[in-house]
């Protein structure tokens, strides 16, 4: 490294850590960051010349790979035609074609795209939309039911409908009512959704979920049946189903979005993450017509009043439009390698006595280093370290170790991963 380098490397450091509070991070006790200066592929490259695999896919958004071509260029022609405009009063072809190619792939029924900024804002806009239906149509439900172990964002109706843990506990007294039902990997969801349902279905406006893997709660996969049930479930009882797929939408599982893979449509479909591809932030809640025209009216009251600054930013727009365009035959076939990768590699970890529970599905593999997932486990936290020396970029939800590769990730690449797991392994 020049002298020049190293001392741009100390200033950037030394200016974060006067300056900068990160998202999930103890500042008393983490280690400094590390100054990332270049992406490319699956890779973070750092400004003192490390070049680290992005086993998490940046945080679950990065889809294709890091600086894909396409959407870079979609990104660099938007933002010299149209960056920005207010999407009241005026519309622009970026969002309207966006809008038009998402109903084109969606779960069938969903015809509606409202756009906002995040995976949080997404879930907001759902909640919201679910609750003022009930009440436009003049039979008012408001509560909601999730899931235990459910994790739909950290602004505070997402925390509302989340589980409670120590993520929500400080703010645990503001946090609405929710009905959590125990979740799938734990006891019996659809026979507590039909008890509840039993006693209590004039009053719930909606149930939530994360069609078939549960993220942040520790990757929980579940079967495909309970979702078909809970969709049955809520529609024999006039309760709308929202389907969050920030984490799963976009291929993530293998199709397009999870609920395909159950057979099954949602009322409302919440997406963000993997959108733009990785480039941009951006959310979009989907609705069918049946929830649309319940806001119709001469009553202006019957509005749906929420929006952001800058929902259907065009820039967004464009490249979600070209992540879109490259979720083709070739991206199928990327995901089929990485899910078959997966498969083998984690049959031979299975075999060693700290891991446990096993799973797949898709591009998504995780265990278990421990019986029941401890978010404050410091194994995980061990792992990443260990990982991280070896230039890869892991980051376990406490005791639960995942990976969730770009679609660019080869075979050798994910053995090298797992091979590193397996090293980790053997200190223990
Ligand atoms: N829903 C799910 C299923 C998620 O995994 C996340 C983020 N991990 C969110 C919502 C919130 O998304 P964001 O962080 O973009 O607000």
């Amino acid at each position: 490294m020049t002298d020049e380098r190293s001392s741009e490397h100390a200033s950037v450091l030394s200016v974060d850590a006067r300056h900068v509070w990160h998202p999930y991070t103890q500042h008393h006790t983490w280690p400094p960051p590390l100054d990332a200066v270049r992406t490319e592929g699956a890779y973070i490259h750092t400004r003192d010349g490390r070049r680290i695999f992005d086993g998490i896919s940046s945080w679950w958004v990065t889809l294709h790979g890091h600086g894909q071509p396409e959407i870079a260029h979609a990104i660099a022609e938007q933002a010299r035609t149209m960056e920005q405009v207010i999407f009241t009063t005026f519309t622009h072809e970026p969002a309207a074609l966006l809008a038009r190619d998402l109903c084109a792939v969606l779960p069938s029924g969903l015809f509606r795209i409202f756009f906002s900024d995040d995976g949080s804002t997404a879930v907001e806009a759902g909640i919201k939309m679910a609750m003022q239906y009930h009440a436009n149509r003049g039979t008012p439900r408001t509560q909601i039911v999730a899931i235990d172990h459910a994790y739909h964002g950290d602004t505070f109706g997402a925390m509302s409908v989340s589980a409670r843990s120590v993520f929500t506990n400080p703010f645990a007294s503001h946090l609405f009512h929710t009905h959590h039902l125990p979740s799938p990997h734990e006891g019996d969801t659809v026979s507590a959704l039909t008890t509840l349902l039993d006693t209590t279905a004039h009053d719930i406006a909606a149930i939530i979920v994360e069609p078939l893997v549960m993220g942040s709660g520790g990757m929980i996969v579940y079967d495909e049946s309970i979702l078909r049930a809970i969709r049955d479930l809520s529609r024999a009882r006039g309760v709308l189903l929202i389907a969050d797929e920030v984490l799963t939408g976009f291929g993530r599982t293998g199709p397009l979005f999870a609920c395909e893979r159950a057979g099954i449509s949602p009322d409302i479909l919440c997406m963000s993450k993997g959108i733009t591809g990785g480039f941009l932030p951006m959310g979009a809640t989907a609705a069918t017509d049946e929830i649309f025209d319940a806001f119709l009216s001469d009553d202006r009251r019957r509005t749906l009043f929420h929006g952001h600054s800058y929902t259907a930013n065009p820039i967004a727009c464009a490249a979600a439009r070209a992540s879109l365009a490259l979720l083709n035959e070739t991206s199928a076939t990327r995901r089929a390698t990485i899910e078959a990768t997966h498969r083998t590699q984690l049959a031979r970890l299975a075999s060693h006595p700290l891991v446990r529970t096993p799973r797949v599905l898709g591009t998504i593999a995780a265990f278990d280093l421990a019986n029941g997932n401890d978010y404050l486990n410091p194994i995980g936290r061990q792992l990443a370290d260990f990982a991280l020396a070896h230039d890869i970029l892991l980051r376990p939800l406490g005791s639960v170790v995942y990976i969730l590769p770009p679609y660019c990730s080869t075979a050798d690449e994910l053995q090298t991963v797992y091979s590193v797991i397996e090293q980790f392994l053997a200190t223990q």
